[in-house]
């Protein structure tokens, strides 16, 4: 087991071992610095609290290779220049570069492109609750529950949907069909074919349980 370092300085030439080295420094909530060089384009970026590897390139993301496409010495030096800059700033706790730097030799142009936390990693994605859809053979329609089975709050549905009926512990509203809403968990929906359609309204309803 590594200790825990204050910074990561990604040097190395393929996306695999980088993802692991993301990874690791994002769970870790470790400054990484990553650098990229081929030919005389380099690539820096710093993943730091915001975006991160995933949130650039894709595990299907196609890249020349050095050992074909080769590198300019000084190409290497410069990004490694700028890396060990940025992690200079990071260490000295001074504001350090946001965006993703790409720099070509060729013509001397940086280019800075701002990069949006997009990848699994850097946002929470809700895990989407999982419905039980059953055909209801004595009442026709579709019952609709949430697994496992919550309470629904009715004054707080009532706020949100069109009340045709209502009991102390049923509500019958009507949202495109007309659901009979029982305050144990469970939704009827009458007359109604599409269960996607069905499931869609149903987590719109559970929604504002
Ligand atoms: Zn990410």
């Amino acid at each position: 087991k590594l200790p825990k370092p204050d910074i990561v300085l990604d040097c190395t030439d393929n996306m695999e071992t980088r993802f692991v080295i993301n990874d690791y420094c994002k769970k870790n909530s470790i400054p990484l610095i990553h650098s990229a060089a081929i030919k005389s384009y380099g690539t820096i970026f710093v993943v730091c609290n915001g975006p991160c590897l995933r949130c650039i390139y894709s595990n299907n993301s196609i890249f020349e290779d050095c050992s074909v496409s080769g590198i300019l010495n000084t190409t290497s030096s410069l990004i490694s220049s700028i890396q060990c800059n940025e992690a200079l700033k990071i260490l000295a706790k001074k504001p350090y570069e946001k965006t993703l730097l790409r720099v070509n030799l060729k013509n001397n142009e940086i280019t800075k492109i701002k990069v949006n936390k997009r990848c699994n990693l850097c946002i929470d994605r809700p895990m989407k609750q999982k419905l039980i859809v059953k055909k209801c053979s004595d009442k026709g329609g579709y019952s609709v529950t949430q697994n496992p089975i919550k309470p629904i709050n009715l004054k707080s549905i009532k706020k949100h949907f069109n009340v045709l009926a209502e009991t102390p512990i049923v509500l019958v509203i009507k949202e495109k069909y007309e659901i009979i809403i029982h305050n144990y968990g469970e939704l009827l929906f009458k007359n109604a074919e599409n269960t996607k359609e069905i499931e869609k309204i149903a987590r719109k309803v559970f929604k504002n349980a």
